[in-house]
């Protein structure tokens, strides 16, 4: 008896062909990005309480909302398991689409933890 497959919602084609094109291209999208000089909207000063986080990431997402290469920007953060805001997703919502940060935070678990439950739920 084989074990269960278990379905973790990362594309892994995705993530080896965006691998393998990021090496060859290194960031060709950024040069067309909305956010630049924006830094500081899109990664957490330290301590940032949560309140000041939301504002600060709905401001930011305005700029991904209008930005032309949001989707190689959210593909890229999610394969390279980045920090910060990219693309229009935070940390949380890259590790509920199956590509948690590698720093995660207990914060980006208990969100994962939340959203796979009320996915099980669902189904
Ligand atoms: S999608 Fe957002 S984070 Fe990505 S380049 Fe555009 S503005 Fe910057």
């Amino acid at each position: 008896m084989s074990a269960p497959t278990i379905d973790t919602g990362r594309d892994h084609h995705l993530e080896q062909s965006l691998s393998s094109a990021v090496q060859f291209q290194e960031r060709w999208w950024a040069v067309h990005a909305k956010c630049k000089g924006k830094t500081h909207l899109f990664f957490a000063p330290a301590g940032e309480r949560p309140e000041a986080r939301a504002r600060r990431e709905d401001l930011a997402r305005k700029y991904c909302a209008v930005c032309p290469v949001q989707v190689p920007c959210r593909d890229e953060a999610r394969v390279n398991h980045e920090a910060g805001l990219w693309g229009g997703e935070n940390e949380e919502q890259r590790a509920a689409a199956g590509y948690a940060p590698r720093a995660i935070t207990r914060r980006a678990v208990q969100v994962a933890v939340s959203v796979g439950s009320r996915q099980a739920t669902a189904s």
